[in-house]
């Protein structure tokens, strides 16, 4: 079946919730994709941040294939060797001393929440989260997410969740009542802008923790795992959370999230408080296994920040190339953004489903940038190749 007789079909059976490229995707290497009509694409979206080791990746395709050959599920009501392995390998390479498996970002923060509120005192049960946050889907995570347009028409909305002011450490601090109990932030915003939070407003943000007797939640979904060329984001940012939340690429694709903490807010749960069927399932802690050990070895990190530069440093020559459709770029290691002018935002859909037509994914995210999450491993000859597309695209569209 080709892509079009796929996507026909489609629209009879789907829930409309998304809005997707007319491309059905069936084949992944690296950063390359191909589609049913053996069109192949570049890939600068990784799947939304997920698959950090590239497609197909052997030494996960291979941890997989063993472990689904030996046993797919048992439930929490039983050890798994894979489960133990890799929250030993993220507990001897965070601040945290224990790990909770879930399935999904949106889960992974339930958790977070959940054991935020259960660690604190009766009638301290409100986190604030910040403007233009993202943390998820489900009830719960709406509510935290910073960003009205996702809550609209779900209401009534869980209670115990307050939005303060981006970058405005002041508006933060009156927000805080005798009920607070969390702040929960992601340390770069992805998903409303590839937005970075300074060092000194993160820092501010840990000491009002400190001094309200607050826990420190940190979403690092999107930013976890190499993506901005650490292994965690915190760890260049001098700010320590007391829980951190991780998923996407934590799994290279297959459904992984986890919840990590201190032993000191672990104690919080106890048998019962908490709970998931699938979650820590022995594949998917396989292929994180695999990612947590190729990421581990020498010079991974130092690979993503250096290829990092040179693609922030490319996207800066076409902002200094295209004035009025760019002004300059932001992010983190490779998580990248090209920053557009009012006449860019305009076309930034346009910009987006042109670089489709000519074989390269990216997106439009928060309405203001060009987004950039390829795989980790993307090479100098992929990030030249994108820009030689983009900048053509750019320069069709320029005014
Ligand atoms: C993607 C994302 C989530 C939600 O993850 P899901 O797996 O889609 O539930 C939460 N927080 C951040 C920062 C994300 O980028």
């Amino acid at each position: 079946m080709n892509n079009q007789q796929i996507i026909d079909d489609s629209a009879e059976v789907f829930i409309g919730t998304y809005n997707r490229f007319p491309a059905v995707m069936v084949e992944g290497n690296g950063c390359r994709l191909t589609d049913a009509d053996g069109r192949e694409y570049l890939d600068f979206l990784s799947g939304i941040a997920v698959c950090a080791l590239g497609h197909s990746n052997p030494a996960v395709t291979r941890a997989i294939c063993e472990q689904a050959g030996r046993l797919l599920h048992v439930s929490n009501l039983f050890y798994t060797a894979p489960q133990s392995r890799l929250a030993r390998l993220l507990v001897d390479n965070s601040f945290a001393d224990k790990v909770f498996f879930a399935n999904s970002g949106a889960e992974a923060n339930e958790a977070a929440i959940k054991i935020a509120r259960k660690f604190s005192s009766p009638g301290r049960y409100e986190i604030i989260s910040l403007e233009g946050s993202f943390h998820g889907r489900t009830l719960a995570t709406i509510a935290a997410t910073g960003q009205t347009k996702f809550q609209e028409g779900f209401e009534p909305m869980p209670e115990g969740f307050v939005s303060a002011p981006f970058a405005d450490l002041e508006a933060l601090e009156k927000l805080i009542t005798p009920a607070t109990c969390a702040i929960l932030c992601e340390p770069l915003q992805g998903e409303s802008g590839v937005r970075p939070l300074s060092r000194e407003y993160l820092k501010g943000i840990r000491q009002l923790c400190n001094q309200h007797d607050l826990l420190l939640i940190f979403d690092e979904i999107q930013v976890g795992m190499g993506r901005t060329g650490t292994l965690f984001a915190y760890e260049q940012l001098g700010v320590i959370p007391d829980i951190m939340t991780l998923a996407k690429a934590i799994g290279n694709g297959l459904p992984l999230g986890a919840m990590l903490t201190t032993n000191k807010i672990a104690a919080a749960f106890t048998p019962g408080s908490h709970a998931s069927t699938f979650g820590g399932n022995p594949v998917a802690c396989a292929a994180g296994t695999a990612v947590m050990e190729t990421m581990l070895k020498p010079g991974f990190f130092a690979q993503v920040q250096k290829i990092g530069a040179y693609l922030n440093a490319g996207l800066a020559g076409l902002a200094g190339q295209f004035p009025q459709l760019a002004t300059g770029v932001r992010g983190a290691g490779l998580i990248q953004a090209l920053i557009l002018t009012p006449v860019g935002r305009e076309l930034g859909a346009d910009i987006i489903n042109k670089l489709f037509r000519r074989g390269v994914l990216a997106n439009f995210a928060g309405n203001s940038v060009l987004r950039f999450i390829p795989p980790l491993i993307v090479s100098e000859a992929e990030i030249d190749k994108m820009l030689t597309v983009l900048s053509q695209v750019l320069s069709d569209l320029q005014p």
